[in-house]
């Protein structure tokens, strides 16, 4: 299998490369990042993909002469949007794994569903801010789109064999935090590092502050509404501390059933990689009688937490509300990482935007991006910031 890495050099990114390499089974075709150009060099120097991506043009031209003088030129370097597409839609590319972070990934995953490419999706933003948009023309092309973040890869695991009608009810898991169980006021003085510290999963900056807010669920319920196309009042959010029951699935007759396991990203990106295939990896770690004794569920606090609570909103209203939420939460992240706002600003400024915002059904991908303009704008006033 031919595969392109859009968003190589981050957390999903390099535990796919790991994948590849214990895999045996898989070619590097494409790969594509923002402009770490030191370890993409690096990548490239052990995988040889026909082409790359960087997006930063500047940087693509550094690489280009870089492996020109090193007489490495067998790979095409390309750059911004339409060379990320060019990775996602090159001829030789059988799947894509979407890992990049953020909106950047609507178009790539759109085009590569056009060019009839099998998908794994661990780039979220596709489907909360297109998914009207993105599971038909996935379904009309007749390609495999098998979703990669852990609760909907256990959500997707949980319905093979079975007929997509029966779901009742999905019950999302959550891990809760690093902040679970602490007041609103003791919210307002979390620090940037305090935030970064995730208790079960090892992720990537903007996620990792997500999921201390509980955006990331909010965003989680979105995703789960468009990729099986249950109603936001039938997502059930269950805090289950240790991120052990990545998520399951309640039919019609009362039966449920789960994906657990111990907290590896590898597990979801093995899966979708391989068809569904399960394949045995390299420092591969069980769960044991203890870590299944202490299972526990409690409902979430969205009063405190009301990240989750807009989210939901933005799901049962659907429309371009969902990308307002997700892209005042990204301007408002960077904002807080930049130490220029405060935690709790974070989900004010995503409420405030979304109150603000005229909501569009079905909005194309220019309403989509206008959206996402108006809601970075938002933020940017309401926070005074450059
Ligand atoms: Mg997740």
């Amino acid at each position: 299998m031919n595969l392109c890495v859009l968003g190589s050099t981050g957390s999903i990114g390099l535990q796919t490369l790991d994948v590849v390499r214990s895999s045996g089974k898989i070619r590097i075709t494409a790969l594509a990042a923002g402009g770490n150009i030191e370890m993409i060099e690096k990548q490239i120097h052990e995988f040889h993909p026909s082409i790359c991506c960087i997006y930063d043009e500047e940087k693509a031209d550094t690489l280009r002469s870089r492996l020109r003088a090193d007489g490495r030129e067998v790979t095409e370097i390309v750059s911004g949007m339409e060379g990320l597409i060019a990775c996602a839609v090159h001829p030789y590319v059988d799947t894509v794994m979407v890992s990049v972070v953020g909106m950047i990934g609507i178009r790539p995953t759109i085009a590569a569903i056009r060019a009839g490419k099998n998908i794994a999706q661990a780039n979220k933003e596709p489907i909360v801010c297109a998914g009207h948009i993105i599971m038909p023309l996935a379904k009309e092309a007749g390609i495999s789109f098998i979703p990669v973040d852990s609760e909907h890869s256990a959500i997707f695991q949980c319905l093979q064999g079975e007929n997509d009608n029966t779901i009742d009810k999905i019950w999302l898991t959550a891990s809760g935090g690093p902040f679970r169980g602490r007041t609103a006021e003791e919210l307002k003085n979390v620090t940037v590092q305090d935030a970064l510290r995730h208790p079960s999963w090892n992720m990537g900056a903007k996620i990792t502050i997500d999921s201390s807010t509980l955006v990331n669920k909010g965003l989680e319920v979105i995703e789960a509404h468009y990729l099986f196309g249950v109603p936001a009042d039938d997502i059930i959010v269950a805090v289950q501390p240790g991120s052990v029951v990545h998520s399951m699935v309640q039919f019609k007759d009362g039966a449920i059933k789960a994906q657990l396991g111990v907290p590896d990203m590898r597990v979801p990106i093995a899966y979708a990689l391989h068809e569904k295939q399960r394949i045995a990896f390299e420092g591969k770690k069980v769960l044991g009688f203890e870590d299944l004794a202490e299972i526990r569920f409690m409902r979430p606090d969205t009063e405190t937490f009301r990240g989750l609570k807009l989210g939901i909103e933005a799901c049962r209203q659907e429309g371009s509300i969902t990308t307002v939420y997700n892209a005042a939460n990204e301007e408002a992240v960077a904002a807080f990482l930049a130490g220029k706002i405060g935690y709790t600003d974070i989900t004010d400024g995503i409420e405030a935007c979304m109150r603000a915002h005229q909501n569009i059904s079905s909005p194309d991908l220019e309403e989509i991006f206008a959206a996402e303009q108006e809601a970075r704008e938002f933020i940017r006033q309401r926070f005074h910031l450059s």
